[in-house]
């Protein structure tokens, strides 16, 4: 009789660990390409370099691999790639290192009958899985069990878990952790241009002649997108909109230091002083988009004197500004989470979007309405992970994209949902209501991240079934996993990224995963298998026939990227930019969106969307006098620290403790010194942190950096309607000494 190990050693294509006479025997069945574990890539010289993209943010830098018989040994950047130019920051320098920690996971582990966890085979693991899934399944239906996915895993990965999640295990609700970061910028995209499509090239970086910064840190968020702004030959003019004076607003030529959340204010006042002056683009208007006319009626009250009091800024400054853009020839604009985490992110984003539209700065060499993105494939979840769309931005609603994407994968229509997921904190909802019972988290760190952090641990507590893959086994939600499943890292594994400016980068396997760690690729296919739903999945042996699959999803959409050959190409290229349909020719290195003024809505227009600004849902009161901001601390932590807190060197640039910013008027005023340690409460939660006094702040306001899990313990769970993006950025707090 066939055993089931004796089926798992016969798949083809996948590296396991399986029981053979009594004994771990590690069977490697070798990926194609030579990607097997224990292996040499057989197309990488044992001792040479190779290139890759970096797997951290969303600049996507090149970094040259440096191998010692066939293993990474060493990094440095690539001076030959277009992106970076030969610069990393410190996390991409210490790309490597991060897998080296002691705290990887290994193998599986099951949470025993006494409440610990024990490692297991993988085909206990898998068993284990299946059983569970399908018991919750079974009692509370099939749409009981959800899962959480990323913006770091590559596309081929993403494209696997959501097509075996939605196709194959009959999940409906699947969300990636992007909806924390990027929600909000593919709503408005989508609504103003009719698909998400961020219209930029880095090169513009360097070709602008005033660079307008808004809610936007890149000094540390993305440093390498500043050091591109550094090489501007131009003089630009440096417009920095943020309540702080970041580390950007530093090298500004205007800081403009709004009070929180008077961003749309600012946006719609400045549109009204472009229209009284007549300083527009009519050309452009009247060619190119829609909506104009009743978006100049609805600006018409915010004059200059409610700017000045909504903003909190000075007459003099908001007018320069508007004549720095009408006197400016190629003006970009740039945003990231100060508007996309957002309560009003949407249209704060389309305020900024109407800016670009109406001076036509748009499709120009050194222009744009440009969101930069947040994590290393936020790109590629936006537009292929089958979360919030059908693969290849697709809709799951329309019966023709149904209809297209089944034909393309040789599946049954009826196996694709005709609704659309719940978002992220809908799941999360749904688990407190009881509805989702059994939740699978994939490479992301919920119970750090979310932004109901008090009640999130509560929340994933009252899951039948928490199952978390990830390369570490210590994350917060790791720890309160019934299931932890070894996942290989950056490096470990292969695919592709796309990053910012919709430029796909090659992913490589330059180590080995320790122990008995898969690639996430891997592990999707077994689930795949002992699900019983592989034969779904049957062409999809290596990332690379998913590429293939995609490439035929894209096609004839504005992501079309079927004139890509290959892996190979993009190596050869330094990466690619959608769109590159078929018989394009070899792509140019740099190139923007929307050069022919027109855009992907059905009328080729872009819209001119706006709603009147609503007020902070949390404004402070006596008994919480401050706004709390939060953001990234420093270019060397990212997000919840699970990789960045692993290197020695990473940790030594930043603050040991966590650290609160407060103005020098506040800390004077409550007597607090400087490195003191203070508590700072919301209605909703306390952590304790360091003072650091300081002007970057303004009076009333504090500053606490994201990476904290106690952060989100004091942050407002309120969400932007349209994209359902929360609202980390701003709410109520006070300060408590503790010895007064
Ligand atoms: Fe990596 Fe981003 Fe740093 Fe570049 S800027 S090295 S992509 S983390």
């Amino acid at each position: 009789m066939t055993t089931l190990a004796d089926k798992i050693s016969q798949l083809p294509l996948l590296s396991l660990i399986h029981q053979r006479d009594g004994r771990l025997t590690r069977e490697l069945l070798q990926e194609p390409g030579g990607f097997g574990l224990g292996q040499v890539p057989s197309r990488l010289k044992p001792d040479s370099t190779t290139n890759m993209v970096c797997g951290f943010c969303s600049t996507g830098c090149g970094l040259k691999i440096h191998l010692r018989e066939g293993e990474a040994v060493n990094l440095s950047p690539s001076t030959d790639h277009p992106v970076n130019l030969g610069m990393a920051c410190p996390k991409g320098w210490e790309a490597l290192s991060v897998l080296d920690s002691p705290d990887r996971a290994a193998t599986p582990l099951l949470r025993n009958s006494r409440g610990t966890m024990e490692p297991v085979s993988w085909d206990a693991a898998m068993q284990e899985f299946v059983r569970r899934m399908k018991a919750v399944q079974a009692e509370h239906g099939p749409h009981s069990v959800a899962f959480i996915s990323t913006g770091q895993m590559p596309t081929e990965e993403m494209a696997l878990l959501g097509s075996l999640a939605k196709f194959g295990m009959g999940i409906l609700h699947g969300d990636g952790n992007t909806r924390q970061c990027m929600a909000t910028s593919v709503v408005a995209y989508k609504q103003a241009f009719g698909f998400d499509a961020p219209p930029y090239t880095y090169a513009d970086f360097e070709e602008s002649d005033a660079l307008i910064f808004v809610g936007s840190n890149p000094c540390i968020a993305h440093p390498i997108m500043w050091e591109r702004v550094m090489r501007n030959p131009h003089s630009p003019e440096i417009i920095v909109i943020d309540p702080r004076m970041t580390e950007t607003a530093m090298c500004a030529t205007q800081h403009l230091a709004i009070k929180p959340k008077s961003d749309q204010s600012l946006l719609y006042a400045i549109a009204r002083i472009l229209i009284k002056n007549n300083w527009l683009d009519q050309a452009f208007l009247d060619a190119s988009t829609e909506g104009f006319a009743e978006f100049a009626e609805f600006v018409e009250p915010f004059d200059l004197a409610r700017a000045v009091t909504d903003t909190g800024l000075q007459a003099e400054q908001i007018e320069r500004l508007a004549k720095t853009i009408h006197e400016r020839q190629r003006v970009s604009f740039w945003w990231t989470m100060g508007v996309n985490q957002s309560y009003q992110g949407v249209r704060t984003a389309q305020a900024i979007i109407n800016l670009a539209l109406m001076t036509g700065n748009i499709g120009r060499p050194g222009t744009g309405a440009n969101s930069i993105t947040g994590q290393c494939n936020a790109m590629g979840s936006r537009l292929f992970s089958n979360t919030t769309n059908l693969l290849g931005g697709h809709d799951f609603t329309n019966p023709a994209h149904r209809q297209k994407i089944a034909g393309i994968l040789q599946i049954d229509e009826s196996l694709i949902p005709t609704q659309n997921s719940w978002a992220y904190h809908e799941i999360m909802e749904g688990i407190l209501s009881g509805k989702i019972r059994a939740l699978w988290v994939i490479c992301t760190n919920t119970a750090h991240s979310w932004i109901n952090q008090h009640v999130a641990r509560e929340m994933l507590d009252r899951l039948d079934f928490l199952v978390v893959q990830d390369m570490y086994h210590t994350t917060e939600t790791a720890q309160l996993a019934d299931m932890v499943l070894p996942a290989a890292g950056w490096g470990e594994k292969e695919g592709t990224f796309i990053n910012s400016e919709r430029r796909f980068g090659v992913l490589k396997k330059v180590r080995k995963a320790p122990g008995q760690a898969l690639s996430d690729f891997n592990i999707f296919k077994l689930v795949s298998h002992y699900w019983g739903c592989d034969s779904l999945f049957d062409r999809w042996n290596a990332p690379a026939d998913v590429f293939e699959t995609l490439k035929e999803c894209s096609k004839g959409t504005p992501c079309d990227f079927t004139g890509i050959e290959d892996y190979h190409a993009i190596d050869a290229q330094g990466g690619i930019q959608w769109p590159c349909p078929a018989g394009s020719g070899i792509p140019a290195q740099e190139r923007r969106l929307f050069a022919d003024g027109v855009f992907y809505r059905e009328n080729g227009r872009a819209k001119f969307l706006f709603e009147a600004p609503r007020p902070m849902p949390e404004a402070p009161t006596r008994e919480y006098p401050f706004i709390l901001l939060t953001g990234r601390g420093s270019a060397s932590q990212w997000h919840t620290q699970t990789r960045t807190s692993k290197s020695a060197v990473l940790r030594k640039l930043y603050p040991e403790q966590p650290f609160v910013e407060i103005n020098p008027v506040d800390a004077r005023a409550m007597s607090i010194r400087p490195n003191e340690w203070i508590d700072v409460a919301s209605q909703r939660g306390q952590m304790r942190v360091m003072a650091l006094i300081t002007p970057a702040v303004a009076a009333g306001q504090l500053f606490i950096p994201m990476h904290y899990e106690a952060t989100n313990r004091l942050t407002d769970a309120v969400f932007d309607p349209y994209s359902k993006q929360p609202s980390y950025k701003a709410c109520a707090v006070r300060v408590l000494r503790l010895n007064s």
